[in-house]
């Protein structure tokens, strides 16, 4: 078993430092250079033996480009990563004006099983360790040579399906000593693992937490996300008001719109009406992100019109929630959830064949 270095925070490194007989200062100046890029053979203030010595013993959690495409439309970078073990995923580098966000994956694969997700084709492989999900932030900053300063994790995965390494990866990406990103600068997207929720409200890190809806009734939720049939509507909204009272961080719904499924003005009206009976008396403000299905060849399912987004967005406004049209960046780079993987593979079985 090799040695997770990039799992670890300064305390942890500086045990095992001392454990091969190291000064305890190496611990501060390994963290400081692992987190700006650099791999253990690139740090050249350390001795060759030393060099030699760690990356036999440690894990390459750093991951390497394996595919890379840039938007020609806005400039937003696609990449396909390689792990150490062969498996690959898929991070994203979206400039907006306030900074640049980085989309990060959180487990090989996914097992959630919704219907119109690319990623979880072929089901969850594994899951991402707290090095390999703080080794996207670090290698698109590296490739980029520019500061990210907001982490989504809305790739490929179910974060709080992989929860412990989670938690350890925000603790080491806000180190001061490493890429220091304020909780407030990252969110967490959920299909609504409402145990995970629950344990996110008892800790004190203040990400923010979106939730994947994408229906208003449990018969329609049901048929396109699997995890309703273990927790539904009314379980999962009653974990996010619960979540809104002990953290007093507002939550915000993310509502894929598929066409003749759930994009209807009465869906939009029942909706309002869901969102606002759970949160009636707590004060909270109600955010809905609205996008468009990206359409997965496997799945089916297709995009209503501009015109379908914006009829429901005003339906949902004329009831007090505020609702966004998400922009979609990179869409001519295969930058929808799962779909640069998936090319691959299958771009993989067809050199097999
Ligand atoms: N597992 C987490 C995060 C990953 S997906 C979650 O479910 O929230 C990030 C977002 O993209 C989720 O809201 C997800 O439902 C949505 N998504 C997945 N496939 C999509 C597609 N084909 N079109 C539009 N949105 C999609």
């Amino acid at each position: 078993m090799k040695t997770d270095i990039y799992s670890m925070l300064p305390e942890e490194l500086c045990e095992y430092f001392i454990s091969l007989g190291e000064p305890k200062f190496r611990a501060k100046q390994v963290f400081e250079r692992l987190h700006r890029g650099e791999r253990i053979s690139e740090i050249t203030n350390l001795s060759k033996a030393l060099r030699a010595r760690l990356s036999e013993e440690t894990l390459d959690a750093l991951p390497y480009v394996e595919e890379k495409h840039v938007s020609k439309i806005d400039g937003t970078v696609k990449y396909l990563f390689r792990l150490h073990d062969g498996a690959c995923i898929e991070s994203v580098l979206m400039r907006y004006k306030h900074g640049n966000t980085v989309c990060i994956s959180s487990q090989v694969g996914c097992r959630m099983g919704c219907k119109f997700c690319a990623s979880t084709i072929g089901g969850r492989v594994r899951d991402l360790l707290p090095s390999e999900l703080l080794g996207q932030v670090i290698m698109v900053q590296r490739d980029s040579g520019e500061r990210i300063s907001n982490i989504v994790m809305m790739g490929i995965g179910e974060p709080l399906d992989n929860f412990d390494n989670v938690v350890k990866f925000l603790r080491l990406v806000n180190h001061p000593d490493g890429l220091n990103i304020g909780y407030r600068h990252i969110s967490l997207s959920t299909c609504g693992v409402v145990s995970g929720i629950e344990r996110l409200a008892e800790i004190d890190i203040p990400i923010t937490l979106s939730i994947s809806l994408h229906a208003a009734n449990d018969t329609r939720r049901s048929e396109i996300m699997p995890i309703n049939n273990k927790w539904n509507i009314d379980a999962l909204l009653s974990a996010c008001v619960s979540y809104y009272k002990v953290t007093g961080r507002r939550i915000s719904f993310e509502y894929t719109l598929i066409s003749g499924k759930n994009d209807s003005v009465s869906d939009a009206e029942e909706l309002a009406a869901v969102l606002t009976a759970a949160f009636r008396g707590t004060g909270a403000p109600i955010h809905v992100n609205l996008i468009r299905v990206n359409e997965v060849e496997e799945t089916g399912f297709k995009k209503g019109s501009v015109e379908s987004v914006n009829a429901f967005a005003k339906t949902l406004e004329k009831r007090g929630i505020t609702a966004t049209v998400r922009r979609r960046l990179g869409s001519d780079v295969n930058a929808a959830c799962g779909q640069l993987r998936r090319s691959n593979m299958l771009k993989k079985d067809e050199q097999k064949s």
